[in-house]
């Protein structure tokens, strides 16, 4: 499948993996928006939140919870930090395999751009 996120997943394209488990991984964006900004992806291709189907609740609350250990791992939890699910056109999704952005060490703006 041409996915960029599946070849990280399957080690054919290089990243910066900081979590993986059999469900998971985690590695940090290579285009940083936040001095802390890393993508957490489900390793099923599911191509956006448009996709899930009801099986993967459980996958998805799985992300969130390993979201809550790497941002205590990585310094963030206590100042905060912004989880972002872009989907579809007008969300910004730029690559069609979901996945969690996570950014931190700055403070957010809200409304997003
Ligand atoms: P989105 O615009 O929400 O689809 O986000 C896609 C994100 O993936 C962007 O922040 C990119 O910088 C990031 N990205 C794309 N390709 C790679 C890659 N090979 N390694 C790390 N991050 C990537
Ligand atoms: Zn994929």
């Amino acid at each position: 499948m041409d996915c960029v996120f599946c070849k990280i997943i399957n080690g054919e394209i290089p990243s910066n993996i900081i979590y993986e488990d059999q469900k998971v991984i985690a590695f940090k964006d290579q285009n940083p928006q936040a001095p802390i900004h890393f993508l957490v992806i489900p390793k099923k291709h599911i191509e956006s939140n448009d996709k899930l189907e009801d099986s993967d609740k459980e996958l998805i609350g799985h992300i969130f919870t390993v979201i809550r250990d790497l941002a205590r791992e990585f310094g963030i939890s206590e100042d905060g930090y912004r989880i972002v699910n872009n989907t579809g056109e007008d969300g910004g999704q730029s690559v069609a395999h979901m996945h969690f952005h996570v950014l931190g060490k700055r403070s957010m703006q809200w409304p997003p751009g």
